[in-house]
C-alpha cells in the first residue's frame, strides 16, 4: 500500500550559518555512492586519521558474518586517544570536561562548576587506572559495572577501565536495584563503582542503598568503590565497600599507567539497550571500528572545532552519552559539557541558562526534551542569550516538525543547521544524518537526511526488496560499518536472530521508514508499533505527530486496541501544555486536527487526558506499557520505566472513561 499521508513538510531549509559546504542532492548522492562502493578503503582512510599503536593488516574480516571484525591486526587504546594525545599537545590546558552540579545558590547559579583540562583528566585517569590495576588487581578482559550520577568521576572511570582493557558496563543511575542486579549478573561484573548519592530535582537519589539491595543477588561482585557526592551517611559493608577518596589518596599525582595495546576488535564496553520494546540486550562494542565511526561523525555531523563548547544533553548511562559526551568529543580534543540533575530544574530554564553560562556552540538534544521545553512556553527561553549556538541536532525519537520548528526559531534564529540524527545503541554512532561539517544538502524539517558517507542504508518491503519511494518500509543497513556490535553479550544467537535474520545479509534496525522523492529518510518509529485500521497500516508516530500539532497538546502516545469491526482502532493518551484544561470541545478540536493532518482513515477513536506518559528513563514513550494497560495484558519488563505513577495515571484515565 502506498502512503496514505502526506509527508509533513516538503519545505527545504538552507541554513545561513554554520554550514560550510552546501551541495545539491545529486552531488551528495554521487559522492555517497562512491564511498559505499569503496567502503573498505573509505573507512580505512578515516581510521588512519586516528593514532594506532600498530596498523591493521586487514580492514574487514568478513569470514564469519554477521560477526564482522574491523581493522584486524591493529592495536589501539580508546583512553589514549581521548586523553594522552591531547594532554601531550597544545591542548593540555584546554578544558576537556566542563561540569556543573545541580544544587544552586540563592541567585540560582550552580554551587559547583568543575573544569577539568586535558592535563587534569590525564592525571585523574592514570590515577584511577593505577587504582584498578594495582589495588583491585583488575586486568584486561575483566568486567566492572559503573553506577554513578552525572559527575566527572563517571567518564574518568570509563576512561581508566578502557586504558586497561577492562570492559565496563555503565548502568544509568536512575535504574532500580533489580535492573542494576540483572545487568551486573549478565555482565559478570567483579567491581561496582557507585556514589553515596546523586542530586536530582532537589532530592538525593540513594544510589548506595540501591546498590546494597542489588548486591544481595550478585555473586560475582567482590568490591564496591563509593564516590562521595552528597556526603550523607550511607551503609558501608566491611571488607567490600571503600570510599573513593580514601583508596585514591595515597596514589601519587603523577603515576603513569601505560595504556594496554588492545586489539581493534577487543571489547570496549557492554551497554544494555533502553528497553523501550522489551528485555534490554547487552550490546558489545569494539574499539577500532567504534572510534573510527565516532571520529567521522564528530566531524561530519557536529563539525567539531577547537573553539567549540559542545553540549550533548543525554545521560552517560545511554549510548548517546557514551559516544557523544565521552568518547566522541574527547577523542577530538573538544570541550564537552556535562551537567547533573534535570534540564528543567530548579526552573524550566535550567537548560538555556547552561547554554548562556558556558557559551555553548553545539547542542545535541532530544525530541522529548524539546517537547518539555515547549510545554513551559517560550518566555523561559527568551530570558537567556543563546546566540552562541551554531548547530543543533536531535536524537532518540522521530522529531515532529512542530518541535523542530519551535526550537529552530527560538534558539536557531532560523539560520543554523538543525538535524535529527538516526542511530541506535547497536550502531555505536550516527548512521543517518545531515552532515553540516562535510557536505550539507538542503535540510528538511522532520527528516533524518541521508545515510552518512560509507553507510548503505535502505528502506525495504516485506520481501526485502527496496520499497517504492514514499512507501513505508523497514529500515535496513546493507553493508558492515565500523562501530557495529561485536555481538549481544553471551547471546550470539539472539544477535543473529534479532538483527540479521529478517532479511538475509542485511542489518534489520526494527524501525519503520520512508524514503522520499529526493532520497531523504524519514524514520517513523518502531516497526512493531503499527496499527491496522480497516486494512490500512498506520504508524503510531504519524498520529502522534498530528496530535502534537494541535497547540494545546504537549505530548501524545497512540496505541492500537482490538476492534471487532475495524481490526484495530487507535486510542490517544494526551498530555496538555501548561495552562490547558481538558474538555469535550478540546477533544473534538484535537480529533479534527488529526483528521486534517493524516487523512480520513486516521480516526482516533478516543482521547484520554493524562498528566504524564509512561516513558523509559531515556525519555522515550513506552507504548507497549500503555497498550498492556488498555488491553489488560501482561505489562512485561518495566525495569527501565521512569515513573510507575504514570502507569497508574493511564489506568485511571482509562477506567474512568469506562
Ligand atoms: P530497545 O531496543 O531495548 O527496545 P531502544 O530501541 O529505545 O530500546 P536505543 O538504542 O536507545 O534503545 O534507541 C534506538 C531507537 O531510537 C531507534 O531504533 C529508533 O527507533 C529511535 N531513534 C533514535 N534516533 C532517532 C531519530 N533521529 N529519529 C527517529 N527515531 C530515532
Ligand atoms: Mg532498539
Amino acid at each position: 500500500m502506498s502512503v496514505s499521508w502526506a509527508l509533513p513538510f516538503e519545505q527545504k531549509i538552507i541554513p545561513k550559518k554554520g554550514a560550510s559546504k552546501l551541495v545539491d542532492i545529486n552531488t551528495y548522492k554521487e559522492i555517497h555512492s562512491q564511498t559505499v562502493k569503496e567502503y573498505r578503503n573509505f573507512w580505512a582512510s578515516v581510521a588512519s586519521e586516528l593514532e594506532w599503536f600498530k596498523p591493521w593488516e586487514k580492514v574487514l574480516d568478513d569470514s564469519n558474518p554477521p560477526f564482522y571484525k574491523w581493522f584486524v591486526g591493529g592495536e589501539i587504546n580508546a583512553s589514549y586517544l581521548a586523553v594522552d594525545r591531547h594532554a601531550k599537545s597544545w591542548r593540555k590546558n584546554k578544558v576537556a570536561i566542563l561540569w556543573e552540579g545541580e544544587p544552586v545558590d540563592e541567585r540560582g547559579n550552580p554551587k559547583e562548576v568543575r573544569k577539568l583540562t586535558y592535563h587534569d583528566l590525564y592525571k585523574e585517569v592514570n590515577r584511577v587506572a593505577y587504582l584498578l590495576k594495582e589495588k583491585y588487581k583488575l586486568k584486561k578482559g575483566d568486567t566492572i559495572a559503573i553506577y554513578l550520577p552525572m559527575i566527572p568521576e563517571l567518564p574518568i572511570f570509563m576512561l581508566a577501565a578502557a586504558r586497561l582493557g577492562v570492559v565496563f558496563t555503565v548502568v544509568f543511575s536512575g535504574f532500580s536495584a533489580d535492573a542494576l542486579a540483572n545487568r551486573i549478573n549478565d555482565a559478570e561484573a567483579k567491581l561496582v563503582v557507585t556514589a553515596d548519592g546523586g542530586w536530582r530535582r532537589g532530592k538525593i537519589v540513594e544510589l548506595k542503598q540501591i546498590v546494597d539491595k542489588a548486591l544481595e543477588k550478585t555473586p560475582t561482585v567482590k568490591d564496591v568503590i563509593v564516590v562521595r557526592r552528597t556526603g550523607h551517611k550511607v551503609n558501608m559493608m566491611e571488607g567490600r565497600d571503600k570510599y573513593f577518596d580514601e583508596v585514591i589518596k595515597d596514589i601519587p599525582q603523577n603515576v603513569y599507567v601505560e595504556p594496554e595495546r588492545l586489539k581493534s576488535e577487543d571489547p570496549l564496553y557492554i551497554l544494555y539497550t533502553s528497553g523501550t520494546t522489551g528485555k534490554p540486550k547487552g550490546i558489545v562494542h569494539d574499539i577500532g571500528g567504534y572510534e573510527t565511526l565516532l571520529h567521522a561523525t564528530m566531524r561530519w555531523v557536529f563539525d567539531i572545532r577547537d573553539d567549540d563548547i559542545y553540549w550533548c544533553t543525554a545521560d552517560i548511562g545511554w549510548v548517546t552519552g557514551h559516544s557523544y559526551i565521552v568518547f566522541g568529543p574527547l577523542t577530538e580534543g573538544a570541550t564537552t559539557v556535562m551537567y547533573e540533575g534535570a534540564l528543567d530544574y530548579p526552573q524550566p530554564d535550567r537548560w538555556v541558562s547552561i547554554i548562556e553560562r558556558h557559551s555553548v556552540t553545539i547542542l545535541y538534544t532530544s525530541p522529548t526534551a524539546i517537547r518539555t521545553f515547549m510545554k513551559f512556553g517560550e518566555e523561559w527561553v527568551k530570558k537567556h542569550d543563546t546566540s552562541t549556538v551554531r548547530l543543533i541536532h536531535s536524537v532518540g525519537e522521530p522529531i515532529n516538525p512542530e518541535a523542530q520548528d519551535w526550537m529552530w526559531k527560538l534558539v536557531g534564529r532560523e539560520e543554523i543547521p538543525f538535524g535529527s540524527t538516526w542511530w541506535m545503541t547497536e550502531t555505536g554512532g550516527i548512521m543517518i544524518s545531515h552532515l553540516p561539517g562535510l557536505y550539507l544538502i538542503p535540510m528538511k524539517p522532520g527528516t533524518n537526511g541521508m545515510p552518512i558517507m560509507g553507510v548503505e542504508a535502505d528502506v525495504v518491503n516485506d520481501d526485502g526488496k527496496p520499497s517504492n519511494l514514499e512507501d513505508r518500509g523497514y529500515l535496513v543497513i546493507k553493508n558492515p560499518w565500523p562501530g557495529m556490535p561485536l555481538t549481544i553479550y553471551k547471546d550470539p544467537e539472539r544477535y543473529v536472530k534479532v538483527y540479521w535474520s529478517k532479511f538475509p545479509g542485511m542489518f534489520y534496525a526494527g524501525d519503520y521508514a520512508v524514503k522520499d522523492r529526493d532520497g531523504y529518510f524519514w524514520i517513523l518509529g518502531r516497526a512493531d508499533e503499527v496499527i491496522k485500521v480497516s486494512g490500512h497500516r498506520l504508524g503510531t508516530y504519524e498520529l502522534e505527530s498530528a496530535l502534537i500539532e494541535h497547540p494545546a497538546v504537549a505530548e501524545a502516545a497512540v496505541v492500537g486496541v482490538p476492534d471487532p469491526v475495524k481490526g484495530e482502532v487507535p486510542y490517544a493518551f494526551v498530555v496538555l501544555r501548561s495552562g490547558q484544561t481538558p474538555s469535550q470541545q478540546l477533544t473534538q478540536e484535537i480529533l479534527k486536527t488529526v483528521r486534517e493532518k493524516v487523512g480520513p482513515i486516521a480516526v482516533v477513536d478516543k482521547v484520554f487526558f493524562v498528566s504524564k506518559l509512561p516513558k523509559t528513563r531515556s525519555g522515550k514513550i513506552m507504548r507497549r506499557v500503555v497498550k498492556a494497560v488498555v488491553t489488560k495484558a501482561e505489562v512485561g519488563d518495566i525495569t527501565t520505566l521512569e515513573d510507575e505513577a504514570s502507569v497508574d495515571e493511564v489506568k485511571k484515565a482509562y477506567e474512568e472513561f469506562k
